[in-house]
């Protein structure tokens, strides 16, 4: 089982003001923050990482909302931490994200739905290298 996954906190996230509120509900989660930066993504980047919907019918709006301004990926560390993240947000759709989650108390709508949790541990060592180079988590960790 992996203990990593990678969080994004969206560009609708960082515009609403709400990076502390969020980061506070995962840290009282029990998750440790093990990396953190601010980046813009490009649409070259942002298609990259979302590689695996390309051709569906929100892929333009969700390259153009993610690309809309600053994000703030997030390398996770905690015991079983890719589902139990997934529990954290919630569901895709607010209007279906289960009370209490990331999602239901804070996003508006199935596209601009606050943060990115992993969805597999496969996928969150992956996502973690597309943020952070090795060189980097060795440099933050000293490990
Ligand atoms: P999740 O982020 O819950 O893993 P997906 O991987 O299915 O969801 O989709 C990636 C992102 O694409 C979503 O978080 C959301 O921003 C956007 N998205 C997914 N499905 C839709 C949809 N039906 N309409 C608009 N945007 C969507
Ligand atoms: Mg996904």
């Amino acid at each position: 089982m992996n203990n990593k996954t990678l969080a994004i906190l969206k560009p609708d996230c960082v515009k609403k003001n709400l990076i502390g509120k969020v980061i506070t509900l995962i840290q009282e989660a029990g998750f440790k923050v093990s990396a953190i930066k601010m980046i813009k993504l490009t649409p070259e980047t942002a298609k990259g990482f979302y590689e695996v919907h390309t051709g569906k019918f929100f892929f333009n709006d969700l390259i153009a909302y993610m690309t809309s301004g600053p994000c703030v990926p997030i390398a996770l560390e905690k015991e079983n931490a890719v589902e139990d993240f997934r529990k954290l947000i919630g569901a895709t759709d607010p209007a279906k994200a289960a009370e209490g989650t990331i999602r239901k108390l804070y996003a508006d709508n199935m596209q601009e739905n606050i943060v990115h949790g992993s969805d597999s541990d496969e996928n969150a060592l992956k996502e973690i290298a597309h943020f952070f180079s090795r060189k980097e988590l060795l440099e933050i960790n000293g490990l």
